[in-house]
C-alpha cells in the first residue's frame, strides 16, 4: 500500500461546514468550476442541492444588470507534450485570444502544467475565454480571470481541514464487514489491516469478541468532505492481547506507525517475496531433487507463480549479487545487515534498478518470476540467510523494523501520550453512551 502518502494540513483557518456562495458573474463561475472539478462527495443533502452544477453544460448566470449571459465550459486532462497553447487550440480558442492570454502578466504560472492534471476553460457568450482553471491537485491550482479585457492570473489554495473521527467495533466474525457496518470507510479498514498485518494473521488469528477502536481523520476542503485521511491511533485487542499503533511523522518527512514505546509496527522483513503465489516446495534438508532425482537439501522456499510476476525485496538492503549463477539461474542477493541476507533465484529477468551496490527498499521489485537455471517450471526460489547460514524463511523470527530514533523519541512519546489519552477519553465516553 502506498501508505505514507499524506500531507500536513497547512490551512487551518478556513470556515468549517458551510460554503456560502453569494457571488455573481465570473466570480461565481470561478467558484463553481473549482468545486465541480473537485468531485466533492457531499454528505449533506442540502449542500449538494446548492452546489451540484452539471459539467460541460451551458450555465445561466444572472449578472447584476439582470441581463442573462451564457457560459460554456470545457475540460481537458493534460497529456504528454501538451502545452497551454496546444490545449487552448484543442479547445478552439482563437489565436488572438491565445496571444492575449500568454502575454498576460504571470502567464508563466500556467506554463508549468503536468501530465494527468486538468485544465478547464470557460467561454463567455462571445466565445472568448473568460476563465481558466488549472487544477494541480484537489487543493490548489492556478486561475486566470478575464477582467476588463485583461487576464488576471494567480495561484490559489483551497481551505483544507481535518476532522477526527472515533470508531469502535467488536468483531463477531469479520473485522472488515463489521467495520463497514459501523461506517468506517474502506480505505481506513485497509490501512488498519496493513498496520496490524505484521502482528496479526487476519485469516487465522481473529476470534469473536476481538475488538478494535481507532481515531482517523477525514479531510475537508472548504468545509466539505473530500477524502478519508489517515489513522492517527488504533488499538486492536486480539485474543486478549492489546496492540496499540500510533502514527508519527518522522523528521525525514515520512510517517510510520509505532507502539507506545516507540517500536516500529513493521517488521524488518515481509513474509513473502511474491504476491499471488503459492508455496510449491518448503525448506527441507532431505528433499529428493525434482531434476537431479537424488537427495539434495532444499535450502529455501519455492513460490509458484506465473512467469513475469514481480519479485519484491522482503527487506531494506543493498544488492550484492545480480547475475547468472549455475543452477540458481538469474539470481539476486540482498544484504540487509551484517547478519541477514536474502536470495531470489530462477528470475526471468532483473528489474533495471537491480544492480550491484544499489540500495533497495522493502517491497521494491527486484525482478520477475521465471525458470532460469535448474527449474522445472516458473517459480521463485527464495532463501533466507542468518549469519551466512541457510534458515527456513517461513520459520525465522523476524527482527523489528527500525524503532523511533533517539533524537525523535521524546517528541514521539509526547505525541503518543496525547493520542492515547484522546483514545481513552473517546473509549470511556463511548462506554458511557452504550450503558
Ligand atoms: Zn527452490
Amino acid at each position: 500500500m502506498s501508505f505514507f502518502r499524506y500531507i500536513k494540513a497547512t490551512l487551518e483557518n478556513f470556515p468549517k461546514k458551510h460554503l456560502i456562495v453569494i457571488l455573481s458573474g465570473v466570480a461565481l463561475l470561478s467558484c463553481l468550476s473549482i468545486l465541480s472539478e473537485l468531485d466533492l462527495k457531499v454528505d449533506d443533502k442540502k449542500e449538494e442541492k446548492n452546489l451540484k452544477i452539471p459539467l460541460n453544460k451551458k450555465i445561466l448566470i444572472n449578472s447584476e444588470e439582470s441581463s442573462a449571459e451564457f457560459f460554456t465550459r470545457k475540460e481537458i486532462t493534460i497529456k504528454r507534450n501538451d502545452t497551454l497553447v496546444s490545449i487552448l487550440k484543442k479547445m478552439d480558442v482563437s489565436s488572438d485570444n491565445i496571444l492575449t492570454i500568454i502575454n498576460s502578466k504571470s502567464s508563466n504560472l500556467l506554463s508549468k502544467i503536468k501530465i494527468g492534471e486538468k485544465i478547464s476553460v470557460t467561454f463567455n457568450n462571445e466565445n472568448k475565454v473568460s476563465f481558466i482553471n488549472y487544477i494541480k491537485n484537489f487543493r490548489s491550482g492556478v486561475k486566470a480571470e478575464l477582467k476588463e479585457g485583461i487576464y488576471q492570473i494567480s495561484s490559489y489554495e483551497l481551505g483544507i481541514e481535518k476532522e477526527r473521527i472515533y470508531k469502535s467495533v467488536t468483531i463477531k466474525d469479520s473485522l472488515y464487514s463489521e467495520g463497514l457496518k459501523e461506517g468506517i470507510p474502506d480505505s481506513v479498514l485497509m490501512d488498519l489491516v496493513y498496520i496490524y498485518g505484521w502482528d496479526i494473521d487476519f485469516t487465522h488469528d481473529i476470534r469473536p469478541g476481538d475488538s478494535y477502536s481507532l481515531i482517523y481523520e477525514e479531510v475537508l476542503v472548504n468545509g466539505l468532505k473530500k477524502k478519508d485521511g489517515d489513522i492517527l491511533i488504533a488499538e486492536f485487542i486480539n485474543q486478549g492481547r492489546k496492540h496499540v499503533a500510533i502514527r508519527y511523522e518522522l523528521k525525514a518527512g515520512n510517517s510510520e506507525y509505532f507502539s507506545p514505546e516507540g517500536k516500529n509496527v513493521k517488521k524488518a522483513f515481509l513474509r513473502s517475496p511474491v504476491k499471488f503465489s503459492y508455496i510449491s516446495s518448503r525448506y527441507n534438508l532431505k528433499r529428493r531433487h525434482p531434476i537431479l532425482h537424488k537427495i539434495r537439501a532444499h535450502t529455501g522456499v519455492d513460490y509458484a507463480a506465473n512467469r513475469g510476476t514481480p519479485v519484491i525485496a522482503t527487506g531494506d538492503g543493498t544488492v550484492v549479487f545480480a547475475a547468472k549463477k549455475g543452477g540458481y539461474g538469474n539470481l539476486v542477493e540482498i544484504k540487509h545487515s551484517e547478519d541477514y541476507s536474502t536470495r531470489y533465484a530462477h528470475l526471468d529477468s532483473f528489474h533495471k534498478r537491480t544492480k550491484i551496490n544499489q540500495k533497495i527498499q522493502q517491497g521494491q521489485i527486484l525482478g520477475y518470476v521465471g525458470s532460469t537455471g535448474m527449474a522445472t517450471g516458473p517459480h521463485l526460489h527464495y532463501e533466507f540467510h542468518v549469519n551466512k547460514k541457510h534458515t527456513d524463511p517461513l520459520k525465522v523470527k523476524f527482527p523489528n523494523a527500525k524503532p523511533i530514533n533517539r533524537s525523535e523519541k521524546i517528541d514521539y512519546i509526547n505525541h503518543a501520550s496525547i493520542l492515547i489519552a484522546d483514545l481513552r477519553n473517546y473509549q470511556s465516553f463511548d462506554a458511557l453512551s452504550k450503558k
